[in-house]
């Protein structure tokens, strides 16, 4: 959460901060701000409570010039979005600027010790802190900008990545990470900093990622110097990223989410190529062949991963179960990593993340690893932080993901833990040639059938506005279903702020059914074959206390359509596939309601992506 950009080179650099920033936009929207030196030697700060485009129009009459500057989105952690809050901060002689991506853990203990200093503080956030920590080092040692990051980043418990501009030094930025990402761009004689690769594409192809308790000294005379926090020299790799800049454009759709919904069978055929042959004989992960070891004898898998992702945990644990006959256990990675788990060699954790920067799924691997753990990252972005932390693991392939509300990344994760779980049976003989063969068909078939359930968008936005009145919702699902119910009822609440739940079919009679009335719309995914007739029942139920049923079944289905308020139909496959698509038409209920309630889906109120704080 919060993006950070940064540059220094021959050109202007307030129109690349600001493109960059609106790249970044996803990961916080609360206040934007930039910092730049200008050619007099002046140190500007200009910040807006609100979005990108406030930020903008505040700019109009201002001197935005410089070559060298950092600008920032902020998802508040500490202290409102306002003005005063936003980043870039100012120090208290107003020598320096710093942008923060993180949260100062121990920031109240360091103000206190400041304001005993004579330092005061204009803003709530923990960030500013830094910024004169930093100074009071500077002043206090007579030091240079770095010895006086070096000192006051070595006093810092938490997570930051920052950058730094000190007005006496126009040729400089100081930057460091620890815990939140950091990207560096090297163009020709000019340099790029930000929180994603997507604000530097444009200018180069070249990256560097900064490790944990690194800086990076990025001069405009003697280039680019990384040494650790101790002062180390470090030499990175350079990576090469190949990032089509119309994947990170909204191509003529109305909102990111809305494109990234439609996008699902391309994002699903690239998901599978080169792991699954056209023929659908052979499903191969090099990851799985090369630690066959430590995967197929596991004594357990343990998934952990939040939000989304951890339903999508949800699938993989049925699947790899069904499949593979492995137990597996399924983790929320915010409780893991404070737990005591009873875990070590021989166990397999599975750590799953859109971003690769979610922070608590990070902790969880470090955990998991330190007793011992082999660990497997399924993540979408190439070269983050949990692609990096883990001994193996496989991409979703399915692009940036840039609408806050997951979907694509959903489907993806579900598609490499079917692959996952099919490769890893047959590795194991847990299924058969013949078994494998049929499985691999329905997969390979799910793109072109999926693309048929797009087809019903002007349906489904139709029956969606018969809900917008709707103050609850009930998602229900069976089976390989019921992470699919949850995931329907997160998709609504994040982006339409209905309150929504999701339960497992049966589990309704315990308690929810209380709340059905003829107001209460149910969501019911009836595509079971095998538990059919205990959905139908339980529908039977809904619709005897008036509630409005909405039932997404097979096609041809008679017996529930008759019965029901309203049908989505899918295509028919095979059970453990339905998941793939059954959640569309809820990614669609879901945007069209938040649609017609005016809602900004792309940016929904509180949340961010990448949740690189705790
Ligand atoms: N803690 C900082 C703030 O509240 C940065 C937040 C973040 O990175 O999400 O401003």
């Amino acid at each position: 959460m919060c993006g950070i950009v940064g540059y220094i080179g021959m050109q202007e650099a307030c129109p690349i901060l600001i493109k960059g920033l609106r790249r970044l936009e996803y990961r916080g929207y609360d206040s934007a701000g930039v910092s730049m030196i200008n050619e007099k030697g002046e140190l500007n700060v200009f910040k807006a409570k609100g979005k990108v485009d406030d930020l903008e129009a505040f700019l109009s009459d201002k001197d935005i010039s410089g070559t060298i500057g950092i600008a920032h989105t902020r998802w508040a952690t500490h202290g409102i979005p306002c003005r005063e809050n936003a980043h870039p901060h100012f120090s208290s002689s107003g020598t320096l600027s710093l942008i923060h991506n993180g949260i100062i853990e121990n920031y109240a203990t360091l103000k206190e010790r400041l304001i005993e200093k004579g330092f005061t503080f204009v803003s709530d956030t923990d960030t500013e802190v830094l910024v004169q920590l930093i100074e009071y080092y500077k002043l206090e040692y007579k030091s240079d900008l770095l010895s006086a990051v070096q000192r006051a980043l070595a006093q810092v418990i938490g997570a930051y990545a920052i950058a730094v501009l000190d007005k006496n030094n126009p040729d400089e930025i100081i930057a460091a990470r620890k815990a939140s990402p950091l990207a560096i761009g090297l163009g020709e004689g000019e340099y790029f900093l930000a929180s994603d690769a997507t604000p530097l594409v444009e200018y180069t192809h070249k990256v560097i990622y900064l490790d944990d308790d690194e800086i990076a000294v990025i001069n405009r005379n003697s280039g680019l110097q990384i040494i650790t926090l101790q002062g180390q020299a470090v030499n990175h790799e350079v990576s090469e990223i190949n990032l089509d800049l119309g994947a990170i454009e909204k191509g003529g759709y109305e909102h990111f989410m809305l494109k990234e919904i439609f996008e699902q069978p391309d994002c699903l055929v690239n998901c599978m190529r080169g792991r699954i042959n056209p023929e659908g004989t052979i499903v191969r992960f090099s990851s799985v062949i090369d630690n066959a070891e430590q995967l197929l004898n596991a004594r357990r898998y343990i998934i952990v991963a939040c939000g989304t992702s951890w339903h999508a945990g949800l699938i993989g644990k049925t699947l790899i179960e069904n499949f593979c006959r492995i137990p597996v256990e399924v983790a929320y990675a915010s409780e893991f990593r404070y737990s005591n788990p009873v875990i070590g060699n021989g166990d397999v954790v599975i750590a799953i993340s859109q971003s690769g920067e979610t922070a608590d799924t990070l902790a969880a691997i470090e955990l998991a690893r330190s007793r011992g753990a082999f660990v497997y990252g399924i993540v979408n972005s190439v070269g983050s932080s949990i692609a990096r932390n883990t001994q193996t693991g496989s991409y979703i392939h399915v692009g940036p993901e840039i609408g806050v509300a997951s979907t694509k990344a959903f489907t993806g994760q579900v598609t490499v833990l079917t692959m996952l779980a099919l490769c890893i049976a047959k590795e194991r003989n847990t299924i058969t040639q013949a078994e494998l063969e049929e499985a691999l068909g329905e997969l390979l078939a799910i793109p072109g059938k999926m693309a048929e359930v797009l087809s019903q968008n002007d349906a489904i936005a139709s029956l969606s506005r018969t809900f917008t009145y709707a103050q609850n919702f009930i998602y229900l699902g069976r089976g390989y279903n019921y992470p699919v119910a949850l995931e329907g009822a997160l998709k609504l609440k994040e982006i339409s702020y209905i309150h929504a739940e999701g339960y497992p079919a049966a589990e309704m009679k315990h308690g929810p059914i209380a709340l059905v009335d003829a107001e209460m719309p149910v969501v019911v995914v009836a595509t079971n074959k095998l538990l059919y007739d205990k959905v139908l029942s339980n529908i039977q139920e809904i619709k005897a206390r008036q509630g409005k049923v909405i039932a997404i079944v097979v096609k041809g289905d008679d017996t529930i359509s008759k019965l029901v308020d309203y049908v989505i139909e899918l295509p028919e496959t095979a059970e453990f596939l339905y998941p793939l698509l059954a959640s569309v038409p809820l990614q669609l209920l879901a945007y069209h309601i938040a649609v017609c309630k005016g809602k900004n889906v792309d940016q929904p109120r509180n949340l961010a992506k990448s949740v690189t704080v705790e």
